[in-house]
């Protein structure tokens, strides 16, 4: 455990596509901490402007006016690979650029400063993640760094260890990479845990941003023990806005004969406008969608009801389901077994989908009492405080089972997969498997390394490859290969390989870095990380200097103006300081970011002179 008995407390992070939110747990307590802004979740946005980088609300309110500089579901390009055909398909619909990166990793473009930079998703992602720590730490007034951070349970193992390496990046100690559905069970059962002595059978529903996770757990006094997850880590709300952009992209083309598409600015400003329409089509039958210039001058307005958003989405909502039926049947349980479905994530709002899930259980009441928004941080801090050796007796009591979501295997002769770990395995395991050579004296066999169900590895997912050296040359057949794969409670796999025959022994573990980042670029990020943080706080006291410099010389020329502060005052002395007052307000015009100290000396040399006036 990395911090038994540790003072700081430990938070929870729920990183999601669109918000993230922080938890702590404290006196028995969860608290779901609100950010300066006092919300208690926060954009997943991250914006690059002429002189700084804003995080979360203020990166979003400015979305509008610096698209191509302002970053969002970046946790969709996270441990992918930039040729990905979902990467692909994302990037068609961004405003923001994105390029392929050394071993085909994604980069994003931004201007920053008036200079060309380019990031890694795990650095955005570390941006986000700062942010979660500083308003953890605003609340809790100490320096925080034990944190638990959440993955959807469909995350494959690049995407969790590039989530890990982000939360390096931002100065984390990660202590656990949890699946999001697990955390949501936790924060719905962690109060209930002595009505739940019989065993439940828990489903959760979890249908946030950008991903869908479904996940059955049987929940038995403390124990929360997942049987089976099942999911798509391209499945959110932002598809169904996607689906509501497509239509009025259609709609404006059939009217004016303009494509919008390719016009970043407009698509951005069309995407926050359907955005909001599918907020409201959850309460009221009907909405319009109104941008004024959208596009070459044109005011766009069309009204959408609740019946063609629905039409135009109902294949993605009908996905969910059948993920349902996946995850009932690997978990060998019956939908009237179900003994509570609970709803996670914004976009269980829909209607619709609350309709459809409902019809699915036989109408069973769904589970709505705990806030889709702040569930699965809730959990994180809950298991955040019994890593970090919270002494309180139910975190203590509490244990968590997991699952590996994809089946995990090497590919054998002729490209078949053979499975090591099948899917829905609890974790953390260690699993062995027999290999051999296939050619008389062979001394070398190289292991390629996959997940995913399908039983030719040319459609699974390549995690890694190594080559085992040093077998001892025999007939084929003859040697045995003891193939060993680790997963570890944060789902994070290790393959191994050892030659069994005749006392000689040769070990190796897998190479599966190619995907991710170095130790040293993490190293390297982590010092950038910190310098961009000096930066804008640097970029902050220089704006918050001059802002004081201006408001104060404004406040002096409203002074001046106020016969009852100025009756005293001779005719010159009122006109040295009207001059005064009227030189500091044009050099502020003039030089917007001078430095703090420029700004301070005239801000000291306007006190001097308006001292007969500044009451
Ligand atoms: P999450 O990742 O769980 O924070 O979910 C965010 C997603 O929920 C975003 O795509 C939101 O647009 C969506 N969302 C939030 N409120 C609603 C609502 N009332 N109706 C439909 N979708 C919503």
């Amino acid at each position: 455990m990395a911090s038994q008995g540790n003072r700081a407390p430990a938070i929870g992070i729920d990183l999601g596509t669109t918000y993230s939110c922080v938890a702590v747990l404290q006196n028995n307590r969860v608290e779901i901490i609100a950010n300066d802004q006092g919300n208690r979740t926060t954009p997943s946005c991250v914006a690059f402007t002429e002189n700084e980088r804003l995080v979360g609300d203020a990166a979003r309110n400015q979305t509008d006016m610096n698209s191509t500089n302002t970053i969002f579901a970046v946790k969709r390009l996270i441990g992918r690979r930039f040729s990905d055909t979902s990467v692909q398909s994302d990037i068609k619909q961004w405003p923001f650029k994105v390029v392929a990166g050394s071993n085909d990793r994604p980069k994003i473009v931004v201007n920053y400063q008036g200079e060309k930079k380019q990031f890694y998703a795990e650095e955005i992602s570390s941006m986000l993640l700062v942010k979660m720590k500083e308003v953890a730490e605003a609340y809790l007034d100490c320096t925080v760094k034990n944190a638990v951070i959440t993955v959807p349970a469909y995350f494959n193992d690049s995407q969790r260890r590039a989530t890990k390496d982000a939360g390096a990046i931002a100065g984390l100690n990660v202590m656990r990479i949890m699946d999001e559905p697990t955390a949501a069970a936790v924060a719905y059962g962690f109060d209930k845990i002595s009505e739940n002595k019989n065993g439940k059978n828990v489903l959760i529903f979890d249908l946030g941003g950008g991903t869908f996770d479904v996940a059955l757990l049987t929940i038995k006094h403390g124990n929360f023990e997942v049987k089976a997850t099942a999911g798509d880590t391209h499945l959110g709300g932002e598809d169904f806005d996607d689906r509501l952009v497509g239509h009025c992209v259609r709609e404006f083309k059939r009217k004016y004969n303009k494509d919008l598409m390719g016009n970043a600015r407009a698509l951005r400003r069309l995407r926050t406008a359907c955005e909001r329409a599918k907020r409201t089509l959850s309460f009221s039958a009907q909405t319009t969608i109104e941008i004024d210039y959208l596009y070459d001058g044109i005011d766009f307005s069309t009204r959408i009801s609740q019946a063609r958003f629905e039409e135009l989405n109902i294949d993605l909502f009908t996905r969910c389901t059948d993920l349902i039926e996946k995850c009932l049947s690997d978990a060998k349980i019956e939908k009237g077994r179900v003994n509570v479905v609970v709803l996670v994530g914004g976009s269980t709002r829909i209607p619709k989908v609350q309709q459809l899930l409902q019809d699915f259980f036989g109408g069973k009441e769904l589970c709505k009492g705990i806030d889709p928004d702040e569930a699965v941080a809730y959990g994180a801090a809950v298991q955040a405080a019994k890593l970090n050796g919270q002494r309180d007796k139910e975190v203590q009591n509490l244990v968590l089972v997991d699952v590996t979501p994809l089946s995990l295997g090497v590919e054998t002769r002729g490209g078949r997969m053979t499975v090591v770990v099948p899917r829905n395995t609890q974790i953390p395991t260690t699993q062995h498997y027999v290999l051999t050579t296939i050619i008389d004296n062979q001394i070398s066999m190289a292991l390629p390394i996959y997940e995913g169900e399908r039983a030719e590895t040319r459609h699974n997912n390549l995690l890694g490859e190594f080559v085992l050296h040093g077998i001892d040359p025999a007939p084929k057949d003859v040697p045995k290969i003891d193939v060993c794969f680790e997963i570890d409670a944060n789902g994070i796999l290790n393959v191994s390989a050892q030659d069994r025959s005749s006392g000689h022994k040769s070990k190796i573990t897998i190479n599966n870095e190619e995907g991710r980042l170095g130790s040293e670029d993490i190293e390297k990020m982590m010092k950038e990380a910190e310098k961009y943080k000096a930066e804008d706080e640097e970029y902050r006291k220089k704006r918050d200097a001059w802002n004081t410099l201006e408001k104060y010389s404004y406040q002096m020329r409203s002074n001046l103006r106020d016969n009852s502060i100025t009756k005293m005052l001779s005719f010159s002395t009122k006109m040295n300081i009207e001059d005064a007052i009227g030189r500091t307000i044009s050099w502020v015009e003039q030089n917007p970011l001078p430095q703090v100290g420029e700004s301070e000396s005239k801000m000291n040399e306007l006190k001097t002179i308006c001292k007969p006036i500044d009451k």
